[in-house]
């Protein structure tokens, strides 16, 4: 056919285009063999590449919690407004509003659905949104996809971001300021409580993803919010399921007004599936191991730390994040380079992938190092000596 011919060509041309761009992404398999280690495509590595920070995935009692209920019904069969909010749902939205010390809870079918639907139900068309330039491409999307006025702001430069809040605040009914509490890209955190100031001083409303912050930050695990002691102050908060809590799916939490209007307004809410029952089985069993197993928390804390002092004792660049962040990255700024590191890396056994624009900055292409509580010392040693080692020799 001549069309699809020409169609197909347009591909071929765009895939092209990325390759020479070295932007073209690979489609690997990859198995998980335990929390820490994996098989990128038939070689097997230690793992420093998902977002398990805590070791859930793994969890015997959330495994149990999964099975028992996976061995009755898979799908949910209909989205959560028609006939798939079972009372596995339920009772997940009421530990995560526990959890999280808030009126109401609401989920959504992934961290990515949550954050576009909740914003483009809350922003709307005589509203300001100042978004984060770092923030989650989700975030982006959902302010971008909003009725309202779009602008960017970056945060290592607050008083630009009062300066332009001031400047325009009476042109708008209603001002967000959206960030995501942990950069995911870097490890660095927000400045909450500095930006909580702004909004109040400027009556705008605070919106943050805690995607990377909960279970891994604040002395019970709620995430930046409670370390920075700005839980309070923060009327919609998101978060996923997917990473420390080792599930799938995403959720807000807040006022009970603001949950039912997200029911009623929140499209990717309501025009798609409910979660799997056992998935919400899974997540409420392992909202009970973040409470009970705060050594999870700890260990991860020290590995991250330790991990850090030894990058900087083998002088491999990292972009500046608390010592006990679990995401690392380390600077390579060639994109080429990047990619050439990441794959000879694998086949030494160690995967650590290449992150590159224009998901990063150009200039800034990286390798994001993601810590998980079971990783060991000598596990982290032998990947940065093999990192160290590479990277050296592709510089040469
Ligand atoms: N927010 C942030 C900061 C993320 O990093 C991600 C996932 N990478 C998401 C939201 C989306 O979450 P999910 O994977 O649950 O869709």
């Amino acid at each position: 056919m001549p069309n699809d011919d020409a169609f197909q060509h347009r591909l071929t041309n765009a895939l092209q285009n990325l390759e020479s761009s070295v932007q073209r992404r690979i489609r690997r398999c990859v198995e998980a063999v335990s929390t820490t280690e994996c098989m990128v495509d038939g070689q097997r590595c230690l793992s420093f590449a998902t977002n398990d920070y805590l070791g859930l995935t793994r969890h015997p009692d959330i495994v149990a919690a999964f099975a028992n209920m996976a061995a009755k019904q898979v799908g949910a069969g209909a989205s959560g407004l028609i006939a798939g909010r079972s009372p596995h749902h339920v009772r997940l939205e009421e530990a995560l509003a526990e959890f999280e010390s808030t009126e109401s809870a609401i989920l959504f079918p992934s961290g990515f659905a949550a954050n576009t639907g909740t914003l483009t139900s809350l922003i709307g068309k005589k509203d300001a949104v100042f978004c984060d330039r770092e923030n989650h491409a989700s975030l982006i999307d959902g302010c971008r996809a909003s009725a309202g006025k779009f602008f960017v702001y970056d945060r290592t430069e607050l008083d630009r971001l009062v300066e332009s809040i001031e400047r325009r605040r009476s042109d708008y009914d209603a001002v967000f300021i959206v960030t995501d509490t942990v950069f995911s890209m870097d490890g660095t955190l927000a400045d909450l409580p500095n930006l909580c100031d702004i909004a109040e001083r400027s009556q705008s409303t605070m919106i943050v993803d805690e995607a990377h912050g909960t279970g891994v930050f604040g002395a019970t695990g709620r995430g930046v919010c409670e370390r920075q002691n700005v839980g309070h102050r923060i009327p919609v908060k998101i978060g996923t399921l997917s990473k420390a809590i080792g599930g799938l799916g995403g959720f807000v939490v807040g006022s009970a007004t603001l949950c039912e209007w997200l029911w009623n307004s929140a499209r990717s809410q309501f025009f798609s599936t409910a979660l799997p029952p056992a998935v919400c089985a899974a997540a409420a069993a392992a909202l009970q191991v973040i409470s009970n197993e705060p050594e999870r928390r700890r260990n991860l804390a020290v590995r991250s730390a330790f991990a850090r002092r030894l990058l900087h004792e083998n002088e491999l660049e990292v972009i500046a994040a608390p010592s006990d962040s679990p995401i690392i990255a380390v600077l390579l700024r060639d994109d080429e380079l990047a990619v050439r590191v990441s794959r000879r890396l694998a086949a030494h056994g160690v995967f650590i992938p290449a992150v590159r624009p224009p998901t990063v900055a150009a200039g800034t292409s990286r390798l994001r190092i993601s810590l998980c509580c079971d990783h060991s010392e000598d596990q982290i040693r032998s990947a940065v000596y093999q990192l160290r080692d590479v990277v050296k020799s592709e510089r040469r």
